[in-house]
């Protein structure tokens, strides 16, 4: 099923706190020589334009744009709103960078950059966005097309020993939530110490709530589990996101503080009704925050 396409969802409330984690985590791998790898399973088209004219209602406008002018944000909001305004300069939304672009701004030149997308359209609009990206000190880039599940199993584990793995498939198809599990699976053997970022939207679907439940139950040292709730039922019965989540395998140990110091802010800001909530849960060692 390929009728996916992220620029309609370019900048919402889940690229934000997805963003927003993986901005941090970025920045924790380089507080460190050692080179690391960056593999984005599913990466989309790598920038949007949030202008385009077909847009009717852009969700954008739930996600982003509500914290966009807001002078105060804590620390790691702050970093990611730094990240996008780099691509707005006069102070003007209109340019959402995807999770490839938002790669290339912090991974240095003795890093690697893997992506992974299968849509025809959305691959070539990649192509296209990751060739204009001239800077000096970007790492050599390689797209496949291939299914960003076998990423795994192509790539793990990467020869530095460092790693990223960023899992955000648009969960259109629900074998996808399965497909995740045995990704991880497959991941853990080959590269247990890796940091795994792993997306799924809050939408009601079984299939959602048992992949979390299996995650948390996963034989790992250390685990982290971040929700946020934004709305209790769909607009117009439709199938819309209520919220969305990130689980991570080996984060770093700065993340839990950071966020949970931000996701009063962002339940405040981003709130779409009365029931919005938060949770973050923490495992380290059989013990759980
Ligand atoms: N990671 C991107 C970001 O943060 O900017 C957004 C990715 S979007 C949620 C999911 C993307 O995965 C879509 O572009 C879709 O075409 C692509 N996709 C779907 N199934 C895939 C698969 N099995 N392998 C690789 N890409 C896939």
């Amino acid at each position: 099923m390929l009728s996916y396409q992220h620029i309609f969802h370019a900048g919402n409330h889940a690229d934000v706190l997805k963003h927003i984690v993986l901005i941090h985590v970025l920045k924790h791998f380089l507080k460190k020589n050692t080179p690391f790898w960056m593999i984005d399973t599913h990466a989309g088209s790598g920038f949007y334009s949030l202008k385009e004219k077909y847009f009717i209602y852009s969700e954008f406008q739930d996600g982003i744009k509500k914290l966009w002018n807001c002078t105060y944000q804590p620390k790691i909001v702050s970093d990611y709103l730094n990240c996008i305004k780099k691509y707005n300069v006069d102070g003007l939304l209109r340019y959402y960078p995807g999770s490839p672009y938002i790669s290339l701004d912090f991974l240095r030149k003795k890093d690697k950059l893997r992506l992974f997308e299968i849509h025809p359209g959305e691959l070539k609009t990649l192509e296209k966005n990751i060739k204009i990206r001239t800077d000096q000190s970007i790492p050599k880039t390689i797209i496949k097309k291939t299914d960003g599940f076998n990423a795994i199993k192509m790539l793990l584990p990467p020869s530095s020993h460092r790693g990223i793995i960023f899992i955000d498939p648009s969960y259109e198809d629900k074998s996808d939530y399965r497909k995740v599990l045995i990704a991880i699976k497959d991941g853990l053997k080959r590269f247990c110490s890796g940091t795994y970022v792993i997306w799924y939207p809050k939408i009601g679907r079984i299939e959602s709530k048992n992949m979390q439940l299996y995650l948390e139950n996963l034989p790992v040292k250390c685990w982290l589990h971040i929700s946020l709730n934004l709305r209790k039922i769909s607009i117009n019965g439709s199938r819309g996101l209520l919220g969305s989540g990130l689980f991570l395998i080996n984060p770093p140990h700065t993340l839990y503080p950071e966020i949970l110091d931000a996701l009063p802010y962002l339940k405040n800001k981003l709130a779409q009704d009365d029931s919005v909530n938060y949770a973050v849960t923490f495992k380290e060692n059989n013990i759980i925050l």
